[in-house]
């Protein structure tokens, strides 16, 4: 017999009247809003009362299924709710309000949807009007929540109200909302009944009851709107975690002139200096501060309008930060001169301030070093690198007017006034470098944010949504910069008396909030700045893992040096082949037909060769340097078949009996021949050196001729020669056989010996699979996790991102496997390469070249499985500085909690 199913999930947490059914730990269930409110109930601060409704039930919402038991929990809590209050939602002569809002575990700001102000109805509105003494507010709340619930609940497009609540300002005269008087308002609301009506095909619902079950479960379906999966598909938030409900009693902010609302931080979140720090709106409700519609005051005058209040709100702030030991992101509202705490939170912070924060605490005996380490998010560090606007270059009259620095660092770009078009002009390659210009951006913009190198807008504040968001993205903002007039229909703005059209240059600052005209030059960041170095020598020693770069050129390779880089794990030769001044040679050895013919070409490259690895032992003076035999395929090298079939018909017709003529056909034969359908598979890595062994040859010579050269003058040389691509011993050992013979052969003709090592990459399944046959010839492995992700998954890796965007949207994969490692599928084959190889060579020396080696959660990766080095490009060297110190802690147990 089938037993019945019990429900032992717990769907709602109440809190309120000083105690909460949850705590701060339960972000998973609560979500993280929901988490702190229990959490700051418990610590008695002053917040308004209700409930949260857990997570799971998003979860079972998006498989279909409503439990009865949610249902019964909800009514319950709402009952609880209305006993607190001494009120009934939506109902008496002081009905109860609530605000229903989205938390997931993960903050998403703006993505999902809220519904303020429900409770109300034609009913309830009158006895608000009453008890208030003050029906404009009362029919405005009113007016407002038609509105938010016409939108998010019955997916009414915002126009519809908009277009009637203009239509009613422009009827009255009215400048401004605050001009309409309770009675157009009331006219306001008797239309937005019939927009409802026209589009959703239903009345504005009386019953406040069925406006709480709709208004819940819109905020469930939020979390899959396109701007949330796209949200957390930037930010590598899992798709399944779902979002929770937080069910509060209304407070105003918008009662009056003694009610007001405001968000603030407990430190600055754009530099990490110790100041309070926030703004606000008299009169006003959180979405017009935080919006960016009305540009807020400081909280600095809130002393001034309201001193008790700023002291009790100082006072919570600092005693919160002190409690979770972090900075504090907080909103209040003051309704009737009394202070209510919305929320507080972790703050978001730029990089810089990060890691400013991160050292004061740890000053102020707030945090250990260990836990300022974990602090910091690895990708942010990069901010360091950031450009800066180089102020000795910057013409007399060329600001034309300075905003607020919401996100740091300098943007130059060419004006796009909509997301829209910020996607497609990057997307036709019109436009490279893109400053998307607003009058305020919301969350719809955030595909253009994304593509945009900065953002402009001429409202809102430092904690408007384009402010949040770019902090958060790292990307360089200025804000609220009123003396913007945007005109985006004329696609126009215009500033300090001029105009400016979309594709006109304009730079920003967003370090000093200054917008610039043109190309404002740039200066690279600073490494040595000297927080960053501070917080850098805590970490460093606690990694294991060393820090090498992937890098060319002697000028990469001392960048990379400068970002704490301790050897190249990387050279790619044929980088140095596609040099003006050596295609020539490189095609005249790829066109002969012949050994002898091949080696006069090589011949001449050679020397060039030399020059480029004593410049790269030079810079390297004693760290290895990795220098890998060519990869490519040939045909690389050469012109491409289309182009020179189309010189060569033009040439058939103009001049028939021209000697280029004939080049060209033999070219294009060499090129035929050459030609593959799927060169990634091909003629290419070890197999180019082991049908043109030359090749190696000169490779191997000009590697060694240059290191002895190079360690004559006292300069300590480590070449590593690592062959490309070999997926068995037999091809290792033909390669490493012309590389040491070749060795012993210039040892002999200069007298000295250098001391050097062969390896290989780790670049193909097979190759991870027999690695322990391998590690016999290979003195050390590098994984090119670029080619084994490609072979392994046998996505190709150039073409990917044609199925790329739908595999993530349909949740096939999460992430990009060439960005981050796939550690379930590729990671084993690392894991065993490591292991096989080690197994034949105790002493093995592994890393990784790929992309990954500079991606965080990559790098974790490696040093578990125990790699000797990771390798990057030299801008990430930071970040995987920092990442392997991290890796390293949490080893020990420490945790996470980095807060970007
Ligand atoms: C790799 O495949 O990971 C690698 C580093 O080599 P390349 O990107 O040059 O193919
Ligand atoms: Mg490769």
């Amino acid at each position: 017999m089938a037993t019945p199913t019990v429900s032992t999930v717990k769907y709602v947490y109440s809190f309120g009247g000083g105690k909460a059914e949850g705590n701060g730990k339960m972000k998973d269930t609560l979500g993280g809003k929901g988490a702190g409110l229990a959490e700051m109930t418990n610590a008695g601060l002053p917040v308004p009362p209700g409930f949260t409704i857990q997570t799971e039930a998003c979860r079972e919402y998006m498989r279909g299924k409503i439990s009865a038991e949610m249902d019964k929990e909800m009514d319950a809590a709402l009952a609880q709710l209305e006993a607190l209050q001494g009120q009934k939602l939506g109902a008496g002569d002081n009905p109860l309000l609530v605000s229903v809002r989205s938390g997931a575990k993960f903050s998403m700001p703006g993505m999902m949807d809220t519904i303020l102000n429900l409770g109300l109805n034609d009913e309830s509105v009158k006895a608000l009007a009453e008890r208030t003494q003050n029906p404009r507010f009362a029919y405005d709340s009113y007016r407002r929540l038609i509105q938010m619930f016409g939108n998010v609940v019955l997916d009414i497009e915002k126009a519809h109200f908009e277009e009637v609540f203009d239509g009613k300002k422009k009827q009255k005269k009215a400048k401004l909302d605050t001009d309409l008087d309770a009675r157009a308002l009331q006219e306001v609301i008797v239309e937005y009944k019939k927009v409802v009506k026209k589009h959703a095909k239903i009345d504005f619902p009386q019953d406040s009851h069925e406006q709480l079950v709709m208004a819940r479960d819109a905020v469930f379906r939020s979390w899959q709107n396109d701007r949330a999966k796209h949200y957390r598909r930037m930010n590598n938030i899992d798709d399944m975690l779902g979002t929770a409900v937080n069910v509060q009693a209304m407070v105003f902010g918008n009662m009056g002139e003694t009610s007001g609302t405001g968000v603030g931080f407990t430190r600055n979140p754009a530099t990490g200096a110790k100041e309070f720090w926030g703004e606000f709106l008299m009169n006003a409700q959180g979405e017009d501060v935080v919006s960016g519609v009305r540009t807020p005051m400081n909280i600095a005058k809130l002393n001034e309008i309201m001193p008790d209040v700023y002291e009790q709100l100082r006072d919570i702030t600092s005693r919160m930060e002190k409690h979770y030991r972090d900075m504090q992101d907080f909103e209040f509202t003051i309704q009737d001169g009394k202070l209510y705490m919305l929320q507080t939170r972790n703050g978001k912070r730029t990089g810089l301030a990060a890691v400013r924060v991160a050292i004061d605490m740890v000053n102020e005996g707030l945090i250990s070093k260990e836990e300022a380490v974990l602090r910091v998010e690895p990708n942010q560090v990069v901010e360091f690198l950031f450009p800066r606007v180089d102020d000795k270059a910057l013409a007399k009259d060329a600001v034309l007017t300075t905003g607020l620095p919401a996100s740091p660092g300098a943007a130059v770009g060419q004006i796009v006034f909509t997301a829209d078009e910020a996607v497609a002009m990057l997307h036709k390659g019109k436009m490279k470098n893109i400053i998307l210009v607003r009058g305020e951006t919301t969350p719809e913009d955030i595909h253009g944010m994304e593509v945009a190198a900065g953002i402009l807008t001429s409202r809102g504040g430092m904690s408007s949504h384009a402010a949040v968001v770019t902090r958060g993205m790292g990307k360089c903002c200025v804000a609220g910069a009123g003396e913007v007039k945007v005109d985006e229909k004329k696609k126009e703005m215009r500033v300090a008396g001029q105009t400016f059209k979309e594709g006109d240059w304009i730079s920003l600052d967003g370090t000093t909030g200054r917008v610039i005209k043109g190309k404002a030059a740039v200066l690279p960041g600073d490494p040595k700045d000297p927080k960053l170095v501070e917080f850098m020598s805590w970490a460093d020693p606690y990694r294991r893992l060393k820090i090498r770069s992937n890098a060319d050129i002697p000028r990469d390779a001392k960048a990379a040096q400068a970002f704490g880089a301790e050897g190249i794990g990387l050279c790619r030769t044929e980088h140095m082949f596609f040099a003006e001044d050596r295609l020539p040679h490189m095609r005249t050895m790829i066109l002969a037909n012949n050994e002898k013919d091949r080696r006069a070409a090589l011949k001449k490259l050679l020397p060039m060769q030399r020059k480029d690895f004593e410049g790269l032992f030079k810079a390297m003076d004693g760290y290895g340097v990795t220098i890998r035999t060519i990869d490519p395929p040939l045909h690389e090298f050469l012109p491409s078949r289309e182009s020179l079939m189309v010189e060569i018909a033009k040439l058939e017709i103009t001049k028939p009996k021209s000697p280029k003529l004939k080049e060209l056909r033999t070219l294009l034969e060499r090129v035929e021949e050459l030609h593959e359908l799927n060169p990634m598979l091909g003629h290419r890595g070890c197999r180019l050196g082991i049908t043109y062994p030359e090749i190696t040859e000169m490779q191997a010579r000009a590697i060694i001729e240059a290191a002895v050269n190079v360690s004559k003058k006292g300069i300590k040389v480590l070449p590593e020669i690592m062959i490309p691509l070999t997926g068995s011993l037999k091809e290792l050992r033909h390669q490493t056989n012309i590389v040491r013979r070749v060795a012993e052969e210039v040892f002999k003709e200069k007298g000295t010996k250098v001391d050097y090592m062969v390896g290989t990459m780790i670049e193909l399944p097979r190759a991870a699979l027999v690695a322990d046959q391998i590690a016999e010839e290979a003195e050390f492995f590098s994984f090119g996790t670029n080619d084994l992700t490609q072979t392994t998954f046998g996505f190709s890796r150039d073409d990917v991102n044609k199925i790329l965007p739908i595999y993530m949207k349909e949740g096939l994969l999460k992430q990009d496997p060439f960005a981050v490692l796939d550690q379930e599928g590729v990671g084993q084959l690392v894991k065993m390469g490591v292991e096989r190889g080690r197994a034949t060579r105790p002493d093995l020396k592994v890393g990784i070249c790929g992309e990954h080696g500079g991606e965080p959660e990559s790098v974790k990766f490696c040093h578990r499985v125990g790699l000797n080095y990771v390798s990057c490009s030299p801008f990430r060297v930071l970040t995987a500085r920092l990442a392997a110190a991290q890796a390293a802690l949490e080893e020990k147990g420490g945790s996470g909690g980095a807060t970007k």
